[in-house]
């Protein structure tokens, strides 16, 4: 989403390079590129106003004498103030003291709603948390259906109307669910509310009625960020038609330029709390705006990463591969590369992956080719080989490669290609396990 962006404050940086001190003419050039690197990525106006001035102010003062060099500094400078735009301190659910806890979502129609209160279930569930979805989204035709079929998807609870009652109350519903919610001991209820495709006066009233009847601990105001100015609009009308606590952002994962995630917290004074970063019901997570203001500056994620490595990881699987290798006790086999690449699948796409990485963004257009039917094909080479063949791969010659060829469906030089790579894979690891680092790959940017 923020590519562009990234490339463009890249650049910038880049033309400071070098430089012992900075000139007022360098700050202002500086100042000038950020502020048109911003614009082109459609954050609002008085949001980037704001930022260059605080950041031309900054690059002038007695920062920049420290012990980093003006790039470095400049990179500090503006890597805090989008920490700041973008809200500041990761902000938490705050839960009732009394449960259950009560979840309104409002939004309009498209935004991800539905999606979304399948995934804020899920993720709650995956904190030990049992909420319960609330179907109270009654205007779209096949919105109580899709929430159903989300929540059982993520294996949560979904209170429903009874199908057949005509249009129905969504206020009612909303009250009956959450009651419904305490008789079952739900601790969390997610309230779906209906949406329109524009603003209108009844939208806003139905969900400021069902906020009243519900009187919901978290109002999430949740927005697509791929409508771009268009989102702080919507994110001020909803502020002042139904009023909410922080604000969702979906579709992060699209092209979009990004001026919407950058804009939205500065602009409604709301912070964004969750993120909504593609299809599936696990691409998404709580809002940080360190992480996010590192990304857009391509100094990596590693914090997410390893965050997301260690909720889909099969640690004791990971860490019988690791002590193997460390404590020398057996080889790297076809089964361990054959595991470790079901591990990397379940972290989602490889390129994504890689966006995280200090450096590794330059790979990206050679990891978007990597993808998942290629960990198909390998699964089906090795699924094909003998146990015997698999845990001592030196044993797979010629004859043995057109047997595992013919029972894969693929190619005797598919077989030869995999054997390859492996045979590069454990040179790797064996090197990694005698504490040698992970072999030409960069370090973090100076
Ligand atoms: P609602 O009308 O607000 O309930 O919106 P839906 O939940 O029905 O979502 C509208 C569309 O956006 C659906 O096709 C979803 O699959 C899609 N969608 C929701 N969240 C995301 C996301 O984070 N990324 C992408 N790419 N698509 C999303």
């Amino acid at each position: 989403m923020f590519a562009t962006l990234s490339d463009r404050l890249a650049s910038t940086f880049k033309g400071l390079r070098g430089k012992g001190r900075l000139s007022e003419a360098d700050i202002d050039a500086t100042a000038r590129e950020i502020r048109i690197a911003l614009l082109e990525a459609d954050v609002a106006l008085p949001v980037v106003k704001d930022f260059v001035a605080a950041v031309k102010e900054r690059a002038r003062g007695e920062e920049v004498s420290g012990a980093l060099n003006p790039a470095q500094q400049v990179v500090k400078i503006v890597n805090e103030e989008l920490v700041a735009i973008l809200g500041g301190e990761t902000r938490r659910l705050r839960y009732a003291k009394t449960p259950p806890t009560v979840i309104m979502l409002a939004g309009l129609q498209g935004a991800g709603k539905t999606t979304l209160a399948a995934k804020l279930a899920l993720w709650l569930k995956d904190q030990g948390h049992s909420p319960m979805l609330v179907a109270a989204d009654l205007q779209r035709p096949n919105a109580v259906t899709q929430l159903q079929v989300n929540g059982e998807r993520a294996g949560v609870t979904v209170h429903a109307p009874e199908p057949g009652n005509g249009v129905g109350d969504p206020v009612a519903v909303a009250r009956g669910g959450v009651e419904e919610a305490r008789r079952t001991l739900h601790d969390v209820v997610i309230v779906d509310t209906a949406g329109r495709l524009g603003l209108d006066a009844e939208l806003m009233q139905q969900a400021s009625d069902i906020r009243d009847a519900v009187q919901p601990d978290e109002v999430l105001f949740v927005v697509d960020a791929m409508i771009g100015q268009d989102a702080v609009a919507t994110a001020q009308a909803f502020l002042d038609g139904v009023g909410y606590d922080a604000v969702v952002l979906t579709k992060l994962d699209g092209d979009a330029r990004g001026g919407a995630a950058l804009s939205i917290a500065k602009m409604t004074g709301k912070p964004v709390m969750f993120a909504s970063s593609g299809e599936k019901l696990t691409d998404f997570d709580l809002f940080h705006p360190d992480r996010m203001a590192g990304r857009i500056l391509d100094m990596g994620d590693m914090l997410t990463l390893i965050e997301q490595a260690e909720r889909t990881f099969d640690k004791e699987q990971a860490l019988k591969a690791a002590e193997k290798l460390a404590g020398g006790k057996g080889e790297f086999t076809l089964d361990d590369f054959l595991s470790q690449m079901q591990q990397v699948r379940k972290l989602g796409s490889l390129s994504k992956i890689a966006g995280m990485i200090p450096g590794m963004s330059q790979f990206k257009d050679q990891l978007d080719n990597f993808d998942d039917r290629e960990i198909d094909r390998i699964e089906a080479v090795i699924n094909s080989m003998t146990p015997a063949e698999r845990a001592n791969p030196k044993l797979i010659d010629g004859s043995r490669r057109a047997r595992i060829a013919k029972g894969s469906g693929r190619a005797v030089s598919d077989v030869n290609t995999l054997v390859d790579r492996f045979f590069e894979a454990r040179k790797m690891m064996e090197s990694m396990a005698r504490g040698g680092g992970m072999p030409g790959m960069p370090g973090m940017p100076g």
